[in-house]
């Protein structure tokens, strides 16, 4: 039983999909792991650190694929990357699959079994498995440290000899997974926190933080939520009721984190420009929708605009900004996954099709396309013509320049520097990633399997909370340390006129 570690291609990403705890936990339920040459690099990870936990280093993407029952990646691979692996191996990643129908018919041609872990289903038993949980609570981190590093002021209240520094408010839009994340970091650098939902769950999630609530509580709120728990698309009355209180608030705020996502549907816009022009110069929003269309009218995914000294971060990929971690809880996500595809004692593969994680995940099997949300374009896809080893995949059309992803030896003391430099100017390319399109006509990301009927008890919504947030700080220490990072270089900040907003 062979599984092969992909070196990501993708532009600007850094992850990857197995670090040197997960291989050594893949070899002993019996398996041989190869790991593509540099794979890790992003997430500095060496090869000789895998090659230490027992994996072998394949020189070529055909080397490392040869004769592969699994496939580990993060971004979907070209279906030529992965000429030479077993008919019908896994491929198991973040896969994307809307939106882009025809690689995904190219996968069921190539004759493997694509598998999407953004369909795990959200249920107890595929919590460990979760890598839109385990990535967007990352990314609600990261989007509070990149507003920090490009604010021009302290975030706490500082009372001192020389007098004292009001705190800095931040808004929270959106309190899914990521949003959380955000309140609770923004609440731990000591800014004022507030924030909004549609959903009425959310309320508590957010006061249980210590944030304060704003929203429209009208009947359409006390609707708003699917029995997933996931937000419904919101009347156009109520948009325009919600956008009239937003805009009173964001006036007043000085580093807003956007992360509103209805799933399968381009991100609600929540914040015009006018919004933006209300704020006081230096103050910072980061878009966490920006992937999505984003939730801000003059968000530019993958780059940093400032607008009337407003600075808008509308990185994608936020959680590949902080590689090490997003690669560690990821690799984790599919090690739990993959342990439940794998008879341990006879040591091969053990797949039962008929589990609710494999039926909700897999896309494509013998040759053709089966998951039930991609029916309709599953027409038999054209035989694929398999290179030996596999071209790069186009380059994403966003250009990079000054911010460059904190990918290899760019890491991040560069890209923090780069961001911060970015700040005081206009229109800084950022990260590299393509923006994804949103499905226009598709209601539900996930399958219908993942909904659940009864709302949350006060109680369990706080621990729910607490899970949420605590996720990244009670993972284990990674069993291979990186070699020292070098520090980060002291923030300089442009001398911009200070004094309270
Ligand atoms: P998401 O990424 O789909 O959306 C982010 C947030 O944006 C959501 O809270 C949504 O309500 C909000 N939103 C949508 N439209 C909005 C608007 N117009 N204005 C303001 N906010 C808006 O959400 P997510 O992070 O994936 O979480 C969705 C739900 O799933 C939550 O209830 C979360 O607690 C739950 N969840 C469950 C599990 C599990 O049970 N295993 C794991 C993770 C998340």
């Amino acid at each position: 039983m062979k599984i092969a570690v992909l070196r990501e291609r993708f532009e600007g990403e850094s992850r990857v999909a197995a670090t040197p705890e997960t291989v050594a936990k893949l070899i002993g339920l019996g398996a041989t792991v190869t790991v593509e040459q540099g794979a890790g690099l992003g997430s500095r990870i060496g090869d000789a650190q895998f090659a230490e936990a027992g994996a072998s280093i394949g020189t070529t993407t055909a080397q490392t694929v040869e004769g592969a029952d699994i496939v580990l990646c993060v971004r979907r691979p070209a279906a030529a990357e992965l000429a030479g692996v077993n008919r019908g191996a896994l491929v198991i990643g973040a896969l994307d699959p809307y939106g882009n129908e025809t690689d995904i018919a190219a996968l069921a041609g190539a004759g493997v079994t694509a598998v999407s872990m953004e369909f795990m289903p959200r249920i107890t038993r595929a919590q460990v498995m979760d890598i839109l949980s385990s990535q967007a609570n990352l990314a609600g981190y990261q989007a509070v440290i990149e507003a920090a590093a490009v604010f021009d002021r302290a975030m706490p209240m500082m009372m001192t000899a020389a007098g004292t520094v009001r705190p800095a408010k931040a808004f929270v839009m959106g309190a899914g997974v990521a949003g959380l994340q955000a309140i609770a970091t923004a609440k731990r650098l000591g800014a004022v926190v507030s924030a909004t939902d549609v959903r009425p769950a959310a309320k508590e999630q957010v006061e249980s933080l210590g944030g304060k609530f704003v929203a429209v509580e009208d009947e359409e709120f006390r609707q708003a939520e699917t029995a997933g728990g996931y937000a419904k698309q919101m009347s156009a009355e109520y948009q325009a009721k919600q956008a009239e209180l937003t805009a009173q608030h964001i006036a007043k705020q000085d580093i807003v984190i956007t992360t509103a996502l209805i799933p399968g549907r381009p991100a609600p816009r929540l914040i015009t420009r006018e919004m933006v022009e209300s704020m006081a110069p230096g103050s910072v929003i980061v878009d966490l929708a920006a992937e999505r269309g984003g939730n801000v009218e003059l968000t530019q995914p993958g780059r940093i605009i400032e607008h009337n000294g407003v600075t808008i971060i509308g990185f994608t990929n936020v959680q590949g900004r902080i590689p090490t971690t997003a690669s560690q809880l990821y690799a984790r996500n599919l090690l739990s996954f993959v342990t439940t595809l794998i008879d341990a004692k006879e040591k091969k593969l053990a797949i039962n099709w008929d589990d609710e994680l494999v039926k909700a995940t897999v896309l494509t099997r013998d040759g053709a396309v089966v998951h039930p949300n991609f029916q309709a374009p599953a027409a038999p896809a054209a035989p694929v013509a398999v290179a030996k080893d596999a071209p790069t995949p186009p380059s994403a059309s966003v250009e990079v320049k000054a911010a460059p992803a904190k990918t290899g030896a760019t890491g991040k003391p560069a890209a923090r520097t780069a961001a911060k430099r970015a700040a005081g100017k206009a229109e800084v390319p950022a990260m590299a990633d393509t923006p994804k399109k949103a499905e226009p006509g598709v209601e539900q990301s996930i399958p219908a399997a993942a909904e659940v009927a009864t709302p949350l008890r006060k109680r369990a919504a706080a621990k729910k909370v607490e899970k949420l947030v605590d996720v990244a700080a009670a993972a284990k220490a990674p069993a291979v340390r990186k070699a020292a990072a070098p520090k980060k270089p002291a923030a300089r900040k442009p001398a911009a006129p200070k004094g309270d907003k």
